[in-house]
């Protein structure tokens, strides 16, 4: 075996690796998958972990972007600055100033139908001031 095919053999085991990780669980919705990339991954300044999403559950979506779009989602961390945030029931109590506040940890997805583009029960819709 030569240098370079053991290269491209990790090569190819980092990337079957990464293709695991960001793949969306059968039944998680658009909004934990994309939650759990960002926390893993961060935002790139575009809708690239609902747009994956997209194309591996339900590639026929394309109004999807402009759905995002139209709630103010331009890119995967502003869907849940403008967008959706965590549904009441998953808020958890600060107990120093007795808020409502997201959880360190959202609860595992609630789940959705397989095709489906839109958020669990665990989220709600951003309601604009
Ligand atoms: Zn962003
Ligand atoms: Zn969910």
């Amino acid at each position: 075996m030569t240098d370079s095919s053991l290269v491209s053999e990790a090569e190819e085991h980092v990337r079957q690796h990464a293709e695991a990780l960001t793949q969306p669980g059968t039944a998680e919705c658009l909004g934990c998958y994309v939650a759990r990339m960002l926390d893993t991954f961060g935002c790139d300044e575009t809708l690239r972990w609902a747009r994956r999403f997209r194309d591996l559950r339900s590639p026929r979506a394309d109004g999807l972007e402009r759905r995002l779009g139209a709630m103010g989602g331009f890119c995967d961390c502003e869907i849940f600055l403008n967008g959706i945030r965590p549904a009441r029931h998953v808020l958890v109590r600060d107990i120093d100033t007795d808020e409502l506040e997201t959880p360190e940890e959202l609860p595992d997805c609630a789940g959705v139908h397989s095709t489906s583009t839109r958020p669990c029960g665990n989220w709600e819709r951003v309601r604009r001031r």
